[in-house]
């Protein structure tokens, strides 16, 4: 079982501003942003290499929550980001699909 896992089952704290039937979310607890939130879906998913197409609908709802997300928290007009690393070069650590949302400061492209 992965960290976020436990985050799910709050058997570790997290700072946690929404949560659904699929999916919950949460602040970064090193962000690399003025505000960063990872939404994780509640089914336990390795990476976008291992989602499949039955996850449609979860993907979908995983993304349209970040877009809400960033609506309450005011950073919609401006601009954010939604990051999803996926295995070793992205450099993705914690093996349970997440989506960052990144907002607060101008972010460079291409990313590093
Ligand atoms: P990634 O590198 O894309 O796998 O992203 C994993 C993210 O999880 C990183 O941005 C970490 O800072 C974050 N993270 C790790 N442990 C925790 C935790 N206990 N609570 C909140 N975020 C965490």
């Amino acid at each position: 079982m992965t960290l976020f896992s436990k985050i799910i089952r709050r058997e570790i704290p997290a700072k946690i501003i929404h949560e659904d039937e699929h999916c919950l979310a949460f602040h970064d607890i090193a962000p690399q942003a003025p505000q960063h939130v990872l939404v994780i879906p509640k089914k336990e998913i390795r990476s976008m290499a291992e989602a499949r197409p039955e996850d449609q609908a979860l993907l979908g709802h995983l993304m349209l929550t970040a877009s809400k997300l960033a609506r309450d928290m005011g950073v919609d007009e401006e601009g954010y980001r939604i990051v999803v690393n996926t295995n070793r070069a992205a450099g993705q650590t914690v093996f349970h699909l997440h989506l960052h949302l990144l907002a607060g400061r101008d972010l460079n492209w291409p990313p590093g």
